[in-house]
């Protein structure tokens, strides 16, 4: 299996630059920040040069996005603004093959999910929210729901371009304007998605797009031209934000870690099943915020569950993310690649059982082979810890309390999987379990008109649906 290898996706497609500059009042500009890399981390070679912002970038930024807000967007009728939103949702299905190419560049993910997941994904966020524009007053938020003003959106590095559309997207319907920093590791999708606000024929100051690393992202949410702060990222830099807003009066929501339990019972198809757990965890390198990364399965069919699953994980081809048939490609950076062997290591100190895959991986580039740990006990790291990576830790359940019991016995709260046959267990097991989404019989399932979002320390607040929209406007 690991030696067929087709003609990889041409990364020509991709229009890859030796440099990017910044987005400000419509402008592609250079910042006075230090320049950073991008590197691809398929192969460890720098991609291309992107200026970053500075403290005036900063101000200069948030200042187009006030003017644009109180001149033309905040003014602008919703049917109007409709129009701009879904020639954005056009254009970013028109340019699909380059998004989805340079995605994988950038972030290292399979083509065949940035092609069929994130960038479609993408495209459906902004159809969905173009067709709100010009319902606000529909919504049942009273007759004269209003915008709030200048949003500071602040994305991670697992989902750039669709983490950046579920932000854009909904601020922009709701007559926001917008200051949004990338994730500093891929921050290339999003400077294109700023062409394509040019191309659109977006008012300047409505997007602005500004790259750099967290000292900019704290500047953005920090700026008191900010009127909203929207954040995806760890729980850590999020409880950070979250104290630095006290008291400004700055509305704040916040999607932030999770460690899901996805949960197998002895009547659920299991073939089915371990497609769902494999999914659940392993898609995109399990760099999820949302990914089963505990498996709770029934101890009647534990012994079946793990002989299958050790099989299909050992069929998952891992390498460069252009290859059409990776199934796994390189985790996101050497940090992120450290952290999670640190975490691995630890489950091996705690004494659980370690399995991986015997897939060879690339000599360059950074990656992880597919791990899936048994014995795992509740106080262990890999059973509490987000590790954001390819690594499933394997727990076991007899009765449904004990399953809920052992679900909710985490300080997160993002989403949960559920595996039965039953309808009647499905509906009392997601009123238990304390999290954002609960899925039945299928995992890691987005969809715009679905909120998404967390309890306890996921965050709050939700993305998606019309629940969403209430993090952009004042009723
Ligand atoms: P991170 O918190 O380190 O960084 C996220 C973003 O915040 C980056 O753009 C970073 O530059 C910026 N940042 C860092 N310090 C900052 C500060 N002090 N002020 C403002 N901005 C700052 O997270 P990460 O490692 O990039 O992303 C992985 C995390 O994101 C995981 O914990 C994952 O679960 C979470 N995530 C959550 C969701 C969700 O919807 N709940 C979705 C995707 C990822």
């Amino acid at each position: 299996i690991w030696e067929y290898a087709p003609a990889p996706e041409s990364r020509d497609i991709a229009n890859l630059k030796p440099n990017y500059r910044m987005f400000v009042d419509g402008q592609f500009v250079e910042g006075e920040g230090e320049p950073l890399k991008s590197v691809n981390p398929s192969t460890e070679e720098v991609l291309a040069e992107v200026s970053t912002a500075g403290s005036a970038d900063v101000d200069r930024a948030v200042k187009a996005a006030r003017r644009a807000y109180d001149k033309v967007w905040g003014r602008m009728p919703g049917a109007e603004r409709a129009k701009y939103l879904f020639r954005i949702a056009r254009l970013i299905q028109e340019r699909g093959r380059e998004l989805a190419v340079l995605e994988s560049l950038d972030n290292g993910k399979p083509i065949k999910e940035s092609r069929d997941v994130d960038v479609p994904t993408a495209a459906a966020h902004f159809f969905y929210h173009a067709g709100w524009a010009d319902k606000l007053d529909y919504a049942g938020y009273g007759p004269d729901p209003r915008p709030l003003g200048v949003a500071g959106q602040v994305i991670p590095w697992n989902f750039p371009l669709l983490m950046l559309a579920w932000k854009i997207a909904p601020a922009l319907a709701c007559g926001n304007t917008v200051v949004l920093k990338p994730a500093e590791t891929t921050p290339l999708t999003a400077l294109v998605f700023a062409e394509i606000c040019q191309q659109a024929g977006l008012p300047a100051g409505v997007v602005n797009i500004l790259p750099g690393a967290g000292d900019v992202g704290s500047e953005i949410v920090n700026h008191a031209g900010i009127n909203k702060v929207a954040f995806t990222g760890s729980t850590e830099v999020g409880k950070l934000i979250q104290r630095s807003l006290a008291g400004t009066g700055k509305k704040l929501t916040l999607e932030l870690g999770g460690k899901a339990a996805n949960i197998v019972f002895d009547d659920a198809p299991v073939d089915q099943a371990v497609e769902g757990i494999v999914n659940g965890i392993f898609f995109n390198q399990g760099h999820v915020c949302c990914a089963g990364s505990r498996l709770l399965v029934q101890e009647s069919i534990v012994d079946e569950v793990m002989e299958k699953l050790r099989y299909r994980v050992s069929t998952l081809r891992i390498g460069d993310a252009l290859d059409k048939n990776t199934d796994i490609g390189a985790i996101n950076s050497k940090e992120q690649l450290a952290k999670i062997r640190e975490l691995t290591a630890s489950g091996e100190a705690e004494g659980a059982d370690r399995w991986s895959s015997s897939c060879p991986l690339p000599d360059k580039g950074f990656f992880f082979a597919p791990t899936v740990f048994s014995n795992v006990h509740q106080a262990m790291r890999i059973a509490r810890e987000e590790i954001f990576g390819p690594v499933l830790s394997v727990l076991t359940f007899r009765t449904p309390d004990e399953a809920v019991a052992k679900a909710n016995n985490t300080p997160y709260g993002l989403s949960a999987g559920i595996w039965t046959e039953k309808g009647s267990r499905i509906l009392w097991m997601s009123q238990k379990l304390r999290a954002g989404v609960v899925w039945a019989n299928t995992f890691n399932r987005f969809d715009p008109t679905a909120p998404f979002g967390g309890y306890q320390e996921s965050g709050f607040g939700r993305e998606g649906g019309r629940a969403g929209l209430e993090a952009y406007l004042d009723v």
